[in-house]
C-alpha cells in the first residue's frame, strides 16, 4: 500500500471505531504494512469488525491476511485434495519446478487454476536450457538416480526390463550408482 493507501485505510477503520487519524499513524502503519495490499487490508478490517470490538492494529492485519494466504492454497491443494498437475513436462526439471512453485503462488492468492487453453499453447513449446545445478538438487539416490548404463532409462524412470509392475533396475545400473557421482552422460 502507498500512504494514500493508508490514509483510505484508516479512514475506514475509523469509520467503525471513530478514532482520530493523523500524518504519525499513517507513517507507523505504513511502516508495518507497506507490502500488503489495499484490498487484503480493507478485507482484514471488514472481517475484524464483524467478530470484534477492540481497535484493530497492523498486527491484526499482517496475522489476517497470511492467514487467508494458507487458508486459500489449502483450499486448492491440501490433504486429500488431488493437486494440479503443473503445466510442464516433468522431465524438464526446471520447467516442472517453476510450474509448481507458480501455481503454488497462484493458489496462495485465491487465483483460479490456469485455463485449459493456455495450458494446451504449452504443449509442443521448447524445452529451455537445463539448470544443471537445479536438476541436481533434484537428484535421488538409488538407481533410479542414474541414466542406466544397460536400456538408457533416464534419471527417475524404470529400466526397461519388461511390462511387469515391478520393473527391478539392471545390475549394472545399481552398481554404477553406488560409485561416487562425477558426470552425467544423459
Ligand atoms: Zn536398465
Amino acid at each position: 500500500m502507498t500512504p494514500a493507501e493508508i490514509a483510505a485505510l484508516l479512514s475506514f477503520a475509523a469509520a467503525f471505531d471513530r478514532r482520530t487519524l493523523g500524518e504519525a499513524d499513517v507513517l507507523a502503519w505504513h511502516t508495518v504494512l507497506g507490502d500488503v495490499t489495499f484490498d487484503a487490508a480493507k478485507a482484514a478490517v471488514t472481517a475484524h469488525y464483524a467478530v470484534e470490538t477492540r481497535w484493530i492494529m497492523p498486527a491484526d492485519i499482517r496475522q489476517h491476511v497470511l492467514k487467508t494466504r494458507a487458508d486459500t492454497a489449502a483450499d486448492i491443494q491440501g490433504p486429500g485434495l488431488p493437486p494440479e498437475i503443473p503445466d510442464a513436462d516433468p522431465d524438464d526439471v526446471p520447467a516442472y519446478l517453476a510450474a509448481v512453485r507458480e501455481q503454488r503462488h497462484r493458489a496462495a492468492d485465491g487465483l483460479k487454476p490456469r485455463p485449459v487453453k493456455e495450458l494446451l499453447a504449452g504443449i509442443g513449446r521448447q524445452i529451455p536450457n537445463q539448470n544443471p545445478n537445479e536438476v541436481a538438487a533434484v537428484r535421488r539416490p538409488g538407481p533410479l538416480g542414474i541414466t542406466c548404463p544397460n536400456c538408457r532409462a533416464p534419471i527417475g524412470r524404470p529400466c526397461r526390463t519388461g511390462s511387469g509392475r515391478e520393473r527391478a533396475p539392471h545390475e549394472n545400473r545399481e552398481t554404477a550408482a553406488l560409485q561416487p557421482r562425477t558426470e552425467e552422460t544423459a
